[in-house]
């Protein structure tokens, strides 16, 4: 490929919206068969807004609310904005989180793609997946709120346990958006040849639905940051030329390990450093204009 055409390629693609690490970075466009797909924040918004704080028997819903909202005061998480956002109003209106002075938050620490933990005047407070409270923490979900949980994971709904001093106290149920034109990039994708995959660290309830809602028919849910990565070396293992797009802190080492990474401009600095092209604009359908564009840009030169 003559050097020049390909540096055309990449302004051509700045033009778009499309941030190109490199000229050689359209070769790998051009080749890749597969796309995996974060959920939050690459096929949906990834802003979320909290639609039901679900209490055990015995606990105060706002309670619940509060010591969440005050643990995720430290996180950048999509799931950690919105709880913050809802209890600093309050489910009720009332005793807003976050904006009580006598409420201090200490010690944070979140672990990617499960949760995290704070101290909360002086009780440590845990809010992430259920499976991460029972395997870290020991604490497990009466069996009322699983099952409510559940519902909401079925209906398209992210949950997240809150717990302390060994007992989960609540669920925090959390609504995303399908991302406008999300469902239009990937139908041009399967156009174009290409096998769509849907990657979340989210239930599979969860997942499933928004899968149907733009039309991919693969899902793999649940999945650790980890778990991302090694699904990108399998699939290259087994002779795939893998893209991956996502947003996260949880998706940098799945793009860094793709045939070609592509990070939602939106998205942690983590995940744009470690892709080979930033989508300015955050919109899905500018991958399918990044691999038309590196098809095309090759043709010129062939
Ligand atoms: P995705 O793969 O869809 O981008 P993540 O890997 O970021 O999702 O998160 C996966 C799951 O981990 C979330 O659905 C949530 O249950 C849990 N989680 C991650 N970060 C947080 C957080 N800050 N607060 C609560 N739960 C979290
Ligand atoms: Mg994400």
């Amino acid at each position: 490929a003559t050097p020049t055409a390909l540096l055309v390629g990449t302004g051509r693609g700045s033009q778009l919206g499309i941030l190109i690490r490199g000229p050689q970075v359209l070769e790998a466009t051009r080749r890749i068969d597969t796309v995996l797909l974060d959920k939050t924040g690459t096929v949906t918004t990834g802003t979320m807004r909290v639609t039901a704080v679900l209490s055990a028997d015995g606990e105060d819903a706002d309670a619940v609310l509060r010591a969440a909202a005050a643990a995720e005061s430290g996180s950048e998480h999509p799931i950690a904005r919105a709880v913050v956002a809802a209890g600093a109003v309050g489910s009720a209106g009332t005793d807003p989180a976050g904006t009580d002075p006598a409420t201090r938050t200490e010690s944070f620490a979140s672990t990617a793609g499960l949760g995290v933990q704070a101290l909360v005047d002086g009780v440590l407070v845990l809010v992430g997946r259920p499976v991460w409270l029972r395997d870290a923490w020991a604490v497990t979900m009466p069996e009322s709120l699983s099952t409510a949980a559940t519902e909401a994971e079925t209906a398209g709904r992210t949950t997240v346990a809150v717990a302390w001093e060994g007992r989960v106290r609540g669920v925090v149920v959390v609504a995303d958006t399908v991302a406008p034109g999300a469902a239009e990039a990937v139908r041009r994708l399967q156009e174009l040849g290409l096998d769509t995959m849907l990657l979340t660290g989210d239930a599979a309830g969860v997942a499933n639905s928004v899968a149907a809602e733009v039309g991919i028919d693969r899902v793999t849910a649940g999945v650790r940051p980890e778990d991302k990565y090694r699904i990108v070396t399998e699939l290259q293992a087994a002779g795939r030329t893998v893209a991956m797009v996502g947003d996260g802190v949880n998706d940098a080492a799945a793009l860094a390990a793709a045939d070609l990474g592509i990070a939602m401009g939106t998205g942690t600095d983590a995940a744009v450093e470690a892709a080979d092209i930033t989508l300015v604009r955050a919109d899905l359908r500018a991958a399918v204009d990044a691999v038309r564009l590196s098809r095309r840009t090759l043709r010129t030169i062939r």
